[in-house]
């Protein structure tokens, strides 16, 4: 008979709080013992602190202290984005509000594949998936693990209402769009060249004229190396003159919803058949919130589905909720809870302020990079991306510069091919981010370069 206390029921909460004091105190002692964005080391040094931290992963005696030591070896070991020098990636830093809230998902464990195992969940995700996904004009939303299912989805929902469908997008369109049409045994897709980042209409207009059968045209509203948007209205009037079906990828340019400066932006995504977006960029959510709007209900008749023991037809014509057909997936967790309990906090006003901040410091670092004469900027940001390269750098300096920059644990930058050069990709997502920190920023770039460092004057040495 075992005495280890469970999360949920009248015991939960007194048995969790002093389980979670001992995570937010290894929390604290892990983010201090890293002392920046991500560890520095690299692969190896990182690997082998894990190793030690961990010992047998399945001793034949059971460790108390594990909790704390794993809590605090993963804190140690993180590449953190509410530091400001880890901007490389769609990698936001979750607000704590959406955090405490997951921790309820996780201690009621509601599952979503059948009102039973969660009435209050599945009532809760009925309402905030309508009220999202009236946002951009649509019906109905599906919640999804991001942007990559929602695209499966996307692409799902065009095959069965179109048999034979072929997928047209731009060369800058995320690499899940191509691979969803790979997966669901599409044609080949048709990949649209986009030699100024973003889909060209009168070449997507030669495309489609030329193309036989019905097609689903793929637009990006932000596009993951540079953050830009299509011409969303030309595309939507291209794909209504030549009945093509048009899905929406706003996984990152999604957020610009919640910004009345922003928000025109997104005109014309109410045309889209379905819309990708994804809370857990630009809406600052833990990892996983991803959400599919539908404009029209009916397309998603075709995930309906029956398996007795989660929605007979008795119990469903008796009343009890069907919940099988919002997902492909059976287990559900309830990332609607932290979402809701997210927009709901913050308002509109809040989460749209969290967005002009991100935009407006792109801006600032953009114009920082500008003035700097070290620097070369490849373009003022559309969203929170902002990309550069020091002057007259090779590409593999500047491949060299990130992978330094990774290496001492002083920076987390991405990169990019564009303009068929490569350059430094910053993202911002954090609202807490100031022009200072990225002032720090540039200066350690110079300093990784190995040519600004021959530069040096003598005695001089960089630290
Ligand atoms: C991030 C991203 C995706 C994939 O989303 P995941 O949540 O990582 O699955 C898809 N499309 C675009 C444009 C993205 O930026």
């Amino acid at each position: 008979m075992t005495s280890l206390p469970l999360a949920s029921g009248p015991q939960g909460p007194d048995a969790l709080r002093p389980l979670v004091d001992v995570v937010l105190g290894a929390l604290r002692d892990g983010t201090r013992a890293r002392g920046g964005p991500l560890p520095a080391g690299g692969p190896d040094a990182v690997a082998a602190a894990v190793r030690d931290a961990l010992g047998d992963p399945l001793p034949d005696e059971g460790d108390p202290q594990a909790l704390r030591r794993l809590v605090l070896a993963l804190a140690a070991g993180t590449a953190d984005p509410a530091d400001p020098l880890c901007a490389a990636h769609l990698h936001t830093p979750p607000l704590a509000v959406a955090t405490a809230a997951d921790l309820a998902a996780s201690v009621l464990n509601p599952s979503l594949d059948s009102w039973d195992q969660a009435p209050a969940a599945s009532a809760l995700e009925a309402l905030v998936t309508r009220a999202l996904a009236a946002e951009t004009g649509a019906a109905d939303a599906l919640v999804t693990t991001g942007g990559t299912e929602s695209n499966q989805l996307a692409v799902l929902l065009a095959r069965e209402a179109h048999t034979g469908v072929r997928l047209v997008c731009g060369a800058g369109a995320h690499h899940s769009l191509p691979r969803a049409a790979w997966l669901l045994g599409l044609p080949e897709p048709v990949i649209v060249p986009t030699p100024a980042g973003t889909l060209d209409p009168a070449a997507l207009d030669d495309t489609l004229t030329r193309l036989q059968g019905p097609l689903l045209v793929a637009a990006t509203a932000g596009t993951t190396d540079a953050g830009l948007i299509d011409p969303l209205p030309d595309i939507a009037d291209l794909c209504a003159a030549h009945g093509a079906r048009l899905h929406i990828d706003a996984a990152y340019g999604g957020g610009l919803l919640f910004s009345a400066r922003h928000r025109p932006r997104l005109t014309a995504l109410d045309r889209a058949h379905t819309v990708t977006l994804d809370l857990h960029k630009l809406g600052w959510q833990p990892v996983a919130a991803g959400l599919l709007t539908v404009r029209d209900e009916a397309d998603l008749a075709v995930l309906g589905h029956r398996a007795d023991y989660l929605n007979a037809d008795d119990d469903t014509e008796a009343g009890l909720p069907d919940l099988l057909g919002r997902s492909l997936r059976t287990t559900r967790r309830p990332d609607i809870l932290k979402i809701a309990a997210t927009l709901k906090t913050l308002g509109r006003t809040g989460l749209g302020a969290l967005v002009d901040q991100v935009c407006d410091l792109a801006h600032e670092f953009a114009a920082l990079i500008d003035a700097h004469p070290g620097f070369e900027l490849y373009d003022r940001p559309t969203i929170s991306t902002v990309l550069f390269r020091p002057a007259r750098a090779s590409d593999d300096t500047v491949a060299a510069i990130r992978r330094k920059l990774l290496h001492d644990g002083r920076a987390v930058l991405g990169r990019a091919t564009l303009d068929g050069r490569l350059w430094l990709k910053t993202t911002l997502l954090n609202p807490h981010t100031r022009p200072g920190d990225l002032t720090a920023l540039l200066a350690l770039v110079e300093r990784a370069d190995p040519a600004a460092a021959a530069d040096l004057p003598e005695g001089h040495t960089p630290t």
